[in-house]
């Protein structure tokens, strides 16, 4: 986590903070080691986290379809599911090409569908947010293998990934169109931070639309008609979609209602193209006390 001004002492608080009440060990590191990790005069001091890890996605959820399919589960991909509807005790799901009936049915498809499910659709906010990749060997002038944010409100993150490539992510959003000129887009804002960089060229940019409910919680629960839901994970959903994915089998298996600590967080209307603006609003205004943020304390 790296700050694009310097704040040692505001810095040294939150490392004492997340050492106090969440046992996160992190190391500061001064300006001229974190640029020395990544090399960037945009970057002052920054916190190391020792513990912290990355995964690769991908690999994650094609590990956990081999496992699901090893335990008997039939995986329908990209079978677009149109309805749901009752069928006697249990469920019927329409699919262009036929039914499926089904005792149970969890609904989880997040922002990229908002009529399948009326009570969570309603709900869901949807964000765009972007990553781009440049070509092999662009990112090998940074010598950190880490994970890198910088903490602002609407920052940048990257990674150096297989054969030296940048994998560079930021931007966010209401706007769920792809933006034309995306790469390009993108790859202003890696040179802004690194101009070693020159013209990279990028080999991928792209845009994943993230689901956000008003309150900002997931939403976790049961409807009245008894379809489960486990959506609107926003940003954060490497871990919380797993901890939701254990609480949903619990309570359809066992009959588990842990579930229930959820029921604080309904879901309620996110307003709809007001909702939209509102946020919008609400990041641009982010945004801008970043930028005066930088401004006010930059020191060199
Ligand atoms: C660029 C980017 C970077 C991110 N980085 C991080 C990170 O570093 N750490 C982190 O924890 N989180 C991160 N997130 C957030 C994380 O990806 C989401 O919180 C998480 O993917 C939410 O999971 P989900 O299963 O609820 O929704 P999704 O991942 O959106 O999955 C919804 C699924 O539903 C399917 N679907 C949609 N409609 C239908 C339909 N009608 N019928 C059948 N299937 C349907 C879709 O195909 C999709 O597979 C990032 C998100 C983005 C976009």
């Amino acid at each position: 986590m790296v700050l694009r001004h310097s704040d040692a002492d505001g810095l040294a608080r939150h490392r004492d903070h997340m050492a106090a009440h969440y046992d996160e060990q992190m190391e500061l590191l001064e300006t001229a080691e974190t640029r020395a990790r990544v090399p960037s005069l945009r970057y002052y001091q920054s916190l190391y986290s020792p513990g912290g890890f990355h995964i690769h996605p991908l690999r994650y959820a094609l590990k956990l379809a081999e496992q699901a399919a090893k335990a008997g589960v039939a995986i329908h991909e990209s079978t677009k599911a149109l309805a749901i509807g009752r069928d006697g005790s249990g469920f019927e799901v329409m699919t262009a090409a036929g039914r499926v009936r089904a005792a149970y049915v969890l609904v989880c498809v997040s922002a990229l569908d908002r009529s399948l499910h009326r009570p969570t659709g309603r709900a869901i906010l949807p964000v765009a947010t972007y990553v781009a990749v440049t070509a092999a060997g662009a990112g090998a002038f940074i010598p950190a293998r880490h994970s890198v944010s910088d903490t602002r409100r609407a920052g940048n993150y990257f990674r150096v990934v297989d054969e030296n490539r940048l994998l560079w992510g930021g931007a966010i959003t209401t706007r769920v169109s792809e933006p034309l000129l995306l790469a390009l887009r993108m790859k202003r804002d890696m040179v802004s931070v690194f101009p070693q960089l020159g013209d990279p060229s990028i080999e991928h940019a792209w845009a994943g639309i993230m689901g956000y409910s008003r309150h900002k919680m997931p939403l976790i629960g049961r409807d009245r008609d008894g379809v489960w839901y486990a959506t609107a994970f926003g940003g954060h959903g490497l871990n919380t979609t797993a901890m939701a994915g254990l609480l949903m089998s619990r309570a359809i298996t066992d009959g588990d209602d842990e579930y229930r600590r959820f029921g604080a967080y309904q879901p309620v209307w996110a307003g709809g193209p007001f909702g939209r603006a509102g946020v919008q609003g609400a990041y641009w205004w982010m945004q801008l006390k970043d930028r005066l943020d930088e401004r006010r304390h930059t020191a060199d």
